[in-house]
This record gives C-alpha cells, sequence and structure tokens, in this order.
C-alpha cells in the first residue's frame, strides 16, 4: 500500500516527467491525503495547482521547494510552508534558474569535449520550460544513444566528480536557509544520509535549519530511526517523502515511503508557531 503521504517530489516545473496536474491525479487516484511538491528551484507546479484543489477535495497540497546549496556545505534543502506569492523569494528562485542554466550549458561544452555532443536546442526542449537539471542534460544523451538511462549518464558522465561534472555556483546553504525562512517556510536538510560531512547538521542547525527528511527510499528503519533521534535531541522536526520524479527515471515510486501523519501534524505546529 503507498503511503498516503508524500512530501517530497519533482514534477515538469523541474526534472520530473509528470506534469503538475498528472501528478495531482496520480495521487488523487492512489487515494493520498497529503501530497507536497517540492520542485528545484520552482513552485510553479503548486501554483497551477492552486485553482484546481477543488477537484480533488480529499488531497492537500503544500507548497514546497528544494534547493541546491555549494561551498563547504554543499547540500539539499527543502522548504515547507514557503509563500509561493513571496515577490523578494521568486525573484531569488529565478535567479537560481538563471543560474542552471549558466552551469547546464558548461556542462554541455565538457560533454562535447568529451566526444558526447548533444544539442542544446533539445536540452532545452527536454525540461518543457521547467527549471533545467543535469536529468535534462541526461536526457538528451539518451535521445543521442549514447546512454541507456539517466542512471547511466550520472554514473559515467554527470555525478558529483564526473568528467562533464562542473561544481556548482549554487548559494551557501547558510544563505538557502535564510531565503526559506524569510519566505516563511520551514528549512528542512533533505536526504540526509547523501552527505558524509560531520559538521554539516551542526553548521546547518546553527544558521536555521528546522528539520530533517528522516523518511526516504534509501533510509532503512535503523537510519530512520537514527535521524528520528538525532532530530529529536536537537529539537527538529522530522520529514519524508519518495523524492518521485516520475515514469522512466528509474527513481522511487510515489508513496513508496511510508510517512507517519504526525510528521505533517508536527509541521503544522511549527509553521504556526512562526
Ligand atoms: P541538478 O539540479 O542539476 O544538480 O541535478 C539534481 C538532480 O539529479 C536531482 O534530481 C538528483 O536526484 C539527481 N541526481 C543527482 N546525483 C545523482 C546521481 N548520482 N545519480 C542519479 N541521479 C542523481
Ligand atoms: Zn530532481
Ligand atoms: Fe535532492
Ligand atoms: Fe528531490
Amino acid at each position: 500500500m503507498p503511503s498516503r503521504i508524500d512530501l517530497h517530489t519533482h514534477t515538469t516545473a523541474s526534472d520530473g516527467t509528470l506534469t503538475p496536474v498528472e501528478l495531482f491525479d496520480k495521487a488523487a487516484g492512489l487515494d493520498m491525503q497529503v501530497l507536497a511538491l517540492s520542485d528545484h528551484d520552482s513552485t510553479a507546479g503548486y501554483d497551477a495547482l492552486v485553482p484546481l484543489q477543488s477537484t480533488h477535495p480529499t488531497l492537500r497540497l503544500i507548497p514546497a521547494i528544494e534547493l541546491s546549496a555549494g561551498g563547504e556545505f554543499a547540500c539539499h534543502l527543502l522548504g515547507y510552508f514557503i509563500n509561493t506569492s513571496d515577490k523578494a523569494f521568486q525573484n531569488h528562485l529565478s535567479l537560481l534558474r538563471e543560474k542552471r542554466v549558466e552551469r547546464l550549458q558548461i556542462m554541455a561544452r565538457q560533454l562535447d569535449r568529451l566526444g558526447f555532443p548533444v544539442e542544446w536546442s533539445r536540452v532545452v526542449a527536454l525540461a518543457h520550460g521547467g527549471s533545467l537539471g543535469r536529468p535534462h542534460l541526461a536526457d538528451a544523451m539518451m535521445e543521442k544513444g549514447y546512454v541507456k538511462s539517466r542512471q547511466e549518464a550520472f554514473d559515467r558522465f554527470l555525478k558529483r566528480d564526473g568528467p562533464a561534472y562542473t561544481s556548482e555556483s549554487e548559494p551557501a546553504a547558510q544563505d538557502s536557509i535564510g531565503s526559506i525562512r524569510k519566505a516563511g517556510g520551514i528549512p528542512v536538510l533533505a536526504h540526509p544520509s547523501y552527505y558524509t560531512s560531520e559538521s554539516l547538521l551542526k553548521n546547518l542547525v546553527q544558521a536555521g535549519l528546522m528539520g530533517i527528511e528522516a523518511y526516504y527510499p534509501e533510509h532503512s528503519r535503523s537510519l530512520t530511526q537514527h535521524y528520528i533521534e538525532f532530530a529529536r535531541d536537537l529539537g527538529l522536526v522530522v520529514t519524508g517523502g519518495s523524492d518521485f520524479h516520475g515514469p522512466g527515471t528509474g527513481r522511487s515510486a510515489l508513496g513508496s515511503v511510508t510517512v507517519p501523519e504526525a510528521v505533517v501534524e508536527s509541521l503544522e505546529k511549527l509553521k504556526n508557531s512562526l
């Protein structure tokens, strides 16, 4: 049985393959109760669904974002309950999307030098107007027949320290946390098991981090429990989700991670106390 709560999902507003409406319909079809759209650097998916919420009144939508932080404390930060009409936040997001274009163009040039040219116009077309990301470059490589899957493109070329990878011109984690909080959101460290830095969490908490994603596809039961206890000790909330990216991406299914209802209750309580 899929989880009735999924707080980490992507759509064509960034590097997911389902449109926001397709995702919303799919979640409703699974009889889900709570869905957070957490596209990379874009709230366009959530904003497009707001007028359609009454078509599935039992499915609650939560506005969210996933920001990439670079520098010493490189990580992904989720922001829950952000005010998507906050002008300063939207300006910040459009700047981040412009920086994505520059970064992906550099990576495309590196692929060219490595003997795997892709047409930039195809990369842009494959992003469907959404926030550009490495997965779109992977899709363009698949079209050319260089790789068979997004995963193969990452493993051979695009992963951090891969031959086509470019260090990201992303803001420091402290700044990303600040921008989420200024937009009324709750900053949460995404997929904590991806990071090895011992000092990362403590530094992020000092910078205003309020939560940690304990429930995640690659987290064993005991690792999840570890993060729950860790959060409790530091006074953080826990969140969770599948990091769904849609069919054809090789990623986890929607609702594939069980997220307890108490998680949403605690998030809401925290939001109401801000
Ligand atoms: P970008 O926003 O351009 O940095 O790309 C991030 C996206 O690529 C996210 O959807 C990640 O889940 C995905 N991603 C990052 N690293 C890997 C990897 N090693 N293998 C597969 N997907 C990855
Ligand atoms: Zn993604
Ligand atoms: Fe992420
Ligand atoms: Fe994600």
